[in-house]
C-alpha cells in the first residue's frame, strides 16, 4: 500500500465537484442560485454548444467586494454563512461554499463582479486550476461568471456529456425549476447567440406555466392554498383530465428551493386517489414556505433532497389542501355534500351540471319505484360486485354482438333470455323483467344518468362516460393480443382533409391499421377509410379519424407508438360511446352497470371527466339534517314540527 498523504487542492476540488458537477445543467444551476442569493432582479444566461464550451451568467445582483472576488473562487468559502448555529435557519440557496471552486477545478472561469459603491469591476480568472491575479476592469454593478471548456480537465466526465439536444433539455429544466421559483426576475437564456427564452418579471406563476408547459395547460390549472397547519402552502394544480403520463410535471418548491420529497410525492398521489386512471400522474405546481429552522437543507449534497421536521403535518396539508379544491364545487366525482346550492364562484357549466345532477337524484328519490329494494347492489369497486357472480364470468367475456344491438354494449342481452347459453352473462345478471314486476336495481334519468342504489349509498354513473371508459379498456386489452379486428367497407367512406392532416394519416398509418383503420390517401385532400374495427362499429369512422388527427397535429415532439395508440383508443371510445341524451334499453342500462360493478375500472373517463358520483348513506343523512354530527339543538327554541 502506498503512504497515506493530503490531496492536492485541485484533486480535492475535482473529488468535490464528481458530487455536484454532473453536468452543464448542473453549473446552470449554481450560477443562477448565485445569482438569485445575491438579490438579482435581472439574470442574463448565455451557452454555447449547450454548455460544453460556454456558460456565462451575468447578474445585476449585489455584486462581491473587489477584495472578495478571489475568495470566491476558493473551496469552503461563503458568504452566506459563518458558524454552526446559521445551519439551522438557511434562506439562501447556496451555503456549502464549494460550487464555485468544484465548478473551476474542471473548467476554465472567468469572474467579474462589481458592487455598486465599486468605482470599477474586478476580474478573476482560473485555467487549468491557476488562479490569476485578480486584475481591475470595466463592468457594470452586479456579477458575471463564464464558464469554459467544463470538464478539460477530466475527460472520463467530458466522455459521458450527451448531445447537445439532451443536454439542452437538463439545462432547459433547471431554467424552468427557478423561472417557476422567482417569477419576479427578469430571466433571458441564448443558445448559440439565438435567444431561447425572454421572460420579463411576472408576479403570475401561471404566466411562467404558460411559457414552458402551454397556454392550455397553464389555463386548465386550479389554484390551492393554505396556510395551516406546518406553513404556508400555495399551488397551482392540474384537474385530473389534466394529468400526465410522468411525474414530470409535478413541481414542489421549498422555500425558493426545487426539491424533491418522497413524502410528499406521495401525498399528492393520494389526494387524486380515484380520480386518475392508473398510471396517469398529477401536474402540480406547488410552493410550500415554512420557518427555516424547520428543515435541514444540509443533507444532500445538490440541496435536491431535505429533512423536514414537520414532515408528517406537511403530508396532511397538502393532502388536504388538494383533494378539497379537487373534491370542491364543480370538479366533484364524489359529492359531499351533494345537494347543497352551487356555491358562488362557480363556472355557470359547472353549476348546470350540479343543478343536473341534483335534480336527476330528486327526481329519482321522488319515484315510488326507488323504494323497492333493488336485488343487485351495483358497488363502486370490483369486490363489492354481487358474490353469486365469480368475478371471472362477468369480466372475460368479449363483448356480443348481435347484428340487432344497437349499440354493441359488452354483455348485452340477447333478445330473450332463454337464448341465453349457460355461463353467459345474462344469466349471471338476473335479466329484464317488465316494468312493476321485478325490483328495479337501476333508472335512467334524462337519458343521461344512471342511478343506482350501491351498498352504503347511491350511484349516479354519467352513461357516457362510463361506457367510453369500459371501451377504451377493452380496446387497449385487445390491442395487447394484436390489432382489432376489422370490417372492410364494400364502399369506402372518405374524408376530405388538409394536407397536414394526409400526411400525420401517413405517418401514423400503421398505428391506425393497428387498430382496424385502414386509411389511404386518395386523389387530392382525400382520405379514404376502407376497414374498420367491429368493436368500433357505432362510431363515425371519419369523426374518430379527424379526432385523431386534431391531436397529432398539435404535438411538439413525435409521440411515443403507446401515446398514439391510447390515442387513438380515446377517441374511437368516445365516438363509439352511447351519448348523454340516448334513451337506453333495460339490458344495455344493466349491462353497463354490470360492467362496472365487475371490472376494476378507474373513477373517470379516458378524457378525465368523472364516470360516477357516490352519494354515501352519511352524505344523504347530512343532507336530510340526519346524522349526529349536526349542531346539538337550542333546548330553548321551539321544535320545528
Ligand atoms: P455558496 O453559494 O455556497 O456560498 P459558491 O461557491 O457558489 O458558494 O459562491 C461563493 C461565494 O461567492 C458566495 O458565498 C458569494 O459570496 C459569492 N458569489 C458567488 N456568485 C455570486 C454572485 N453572482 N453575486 C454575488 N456574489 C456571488
Ligand atoms: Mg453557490
Amino acid at each position: 500500500m502506498s503512504p497515506i498523504r493530503i490531496l492536492p487542492e485541485q484533486l480535492v476540488n475535482q473529488i468535490a465537484a464528481g458530487e455536484v458537477i454532473e453536468r452543464p445543467a448542473s453549473v446552470v444551476k449554481e450560477l443562477l442560485e448565485n445569482a438569485i442569493d445575491a438579490q438579482a432582479t435581472r439574470i442574463l444566461l448565455e451557452l454555447q454548444e449547450a454548455g460544453k464550451k460556454l456558460i456565462r451568467v451575468s447578474d445585476d445582483g449585489t455584486g462581491i467586494p473587489a477584495a472578495e472576488v478571489p475568495l470566491a473562487l476558493a473551496s469552503h468559502a461563503t458568504s452566506k454563512i459563518a458558524a454552526a448555529e446559521d445551519l439551522e435557519g438557511i434562506t439562501s440557496l447556496g451555503f456549502r461554499g464549494e460550487a464555485l471552486a468544484s465548478i473551476a477545478s474542471v473548467a476554465d472561469v472567468r469572474l467579474t463582479s462589481r458592487t455598486a459603491d465599486a468605482l470599477e469591476a474586478v476580474e478573476v480568472s482560473v485555467s487549468a486550476g491557476k488562479a490569476e491575479p485578480p486584475r481591475p476592469t470595466s463592468g457594470p454593478v452586479g456579477t458575471s461568471a463564464e464558464v469554459r471548456n467544463l470538464f478539460r480537465y477530466v475527460p472520463a466526465r467530458r466522455k459521458f456529456l450527451k448531445a447537445d439536444a439532451t443536454e439542452m433539455g437538463h439545462i432547459t429544466e433547471q431554467v424552468t425549476r427557478l423561472a417557476l421559483a422567482y417569477p419576479s426576475v427578469h430571466l433571458a437564456v441564448t443558445h448559440n447567440s439565438r435567444t431561447v427564452y425572454e421572460l420579463p418579471p411576472t408576479d403570475s406563476v401561471r404566466a411562467r406555466v404558460a411559457v414552458f408547459f402551454g397556454e392550455d395547460l397553464a389555463q386548465g390549472l386550479l389554484e390551492i392554498a393554505s396556510e395551516e397547519p406546518a406553513g404556508k402552502l400555495w399551488g397551482l394544480i392540474g384537474p385530473p383530465q389534466l394529468a400526465r403520463a410522468t411525474t414530470q410535471t409535478q413541481y414542489l418548491f421549498l422555500n425558493g428551493r426545487y426539491i424533491r420529497d418522497r413524502s410528499l410525492g406521495h401525498a399528492l398521489r393520494e389526494a387524486y386517489r380515484g380520480l386518475l386512471e392508473g398510471g396517469r400522474q398529477p401536474v402540480a405546481f406547488l410552493f410550500l414556505t415554512i420557518q427555516p429552522d424547520r428543515v435541514d437543507v444540509n443533507v444532500h449534497p445538490t440541496k435536491i433532497e431535505v429533512r423536514l421536521r414537520d414532515g408528517h403535518l406537511l403530508y396532511g396539508q397538502l393532502l388536504a389542501a388538494v383533494r378539497e379544491r379537487l373534491l370542491g364545487p364543480g370538479i366533484t366525482p364524489h359529492v359531499a355534500p351533494p345537494l347543497d346550492l352551487p356555491q358562488a364562484g362557480t363556472q355557470s357549466s359547472d353549476a348546470e351540471r350540479n343543478a343536473r345532477v341534483r335534480e336527476a337524484v330528486a327526481d329519482f328519490l321522488r319515484r315510488p319505484q326507488a323504494q323497492a329494494q333493488p336485488r343487485l347492489s351495483l358497488g363502486g369497486r370490483a369486490d363489492e360486485a354481487r358474490p353469486s357472480v365469480p368475478r371471472e364470468h362477468v369480466d372475460v367475456r368479449p363483448p356480443v354482438y348481435s347484428p340487432g344491438a344497437k349499440y354493441g354494449l359488452p354483455g348485452e342481452a340477447p333478445a330473450s333470455p332463454t337464448d341465453t347459453p349457460p355461463g353467459e352473462l345474462s344469466q349471471q345478471v338476473p335479466a329484464y323483467a317488465p316494468e312493476g314486476e321485478a325490483p328495479l336495481r337501476a333508472v335512467q334519468l334524462h337519458n343521461t344518468y344512471l342511478v343506482a342504489e350501491t351498498a352504503d349509498g347511491i350511484l349516479i354513473v354519467d352513461q357516457h362516460a362510463l361506457h367510453e371508459r369500459i371501451l377504451f379498456e377493452e380496446i387497449m386489452a385487445r390491442l395487447e393480443a394484436g390489432p382489432l379486428e376489422a370490417q372492410r367497407f364494400l364502399l369506402p367512406v372518405t374524408a376530405s382533409l388538409t394536407d397536414r392532416e394526409i400526411a400525420a394519416v401517413e405517418e401514423h398509418r400503421e398505428a391506425l391499421a393497428h387498430l382496424g383503420i385502414e386509411a389511404q390517401p386518395m386523389g387530392p385532400r382525400t382520405v379514404a377509410v376502407h376497414a374498420f374495427p367491429t368493436l368500433l362499429s357505432r362510431a363515425e369512422p371519419t369523426a374518430v379519424l379527424r379526432d385523431f388527427l386534431a391531436w397529432a397535429l398539435t404535438l411538439d415532439a413525435p409521440p411515443t407508438a403507446r401515446q398514439v395508440l391510447e390515442k387513438l383508443a380515446h377517441v374511437a371510445a368516445c365516438r363509439a360511446a352511447v351519448k348523454a341524451g340516448d334513451p337506453l334499453k333495460r339490458e344495455e342500462i344493466e349491462a353497463l352497470l354490470a360492467r362496472r360493478a365487475a371490472g376494476d375500472l378507474a373513477a373517470t373517463c379516458p378524457h378525465g371527466r368523472p364516470t360516477a358520483l357516490v352519494l354515501s348513506k352519511s352524505d344523504l343523512e347530512k343532507q336530510f339534517g340526519r346524522d349526529y354530527a349536526a349542531p346539538p339543538r337550542n333546548p330553548e327554541e321551539p321544535l320545528p314540527f
